[in-house]
């Protein structure tokens, strides 16, 4: 089924915008683990147990 705008992000992957170097890539955004920046290696993303505290700008949510 298509065209459900959910808010339930529990299992949603978003593209985050890296704050140092601009790349964008896309993690799972209940990350355990910290999720680092392929490009330049700055920390994108941090576990906190629920939602992980992304650092970067997000640009788009996939659900
Ligand atoms: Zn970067």
């Amino acid at each position: 089924m298509k065209g459900g705008n959910t808010k339930n992000m529990d299992k949603a992957f978003v593209k985050v915008k890296c704050p140092d170097c601009g790349n964008e890539q896309i993690i799972f955004l209940r990350a355990s683990t910290v999720v680092k920046c392929q490009v330049c290696g700055a920390t994108i993303a941090t576990p906190t147990g629920g939602k992980a505290d992304i650092r970067g700008e997000i640009v788009e949510v996939y659900s």
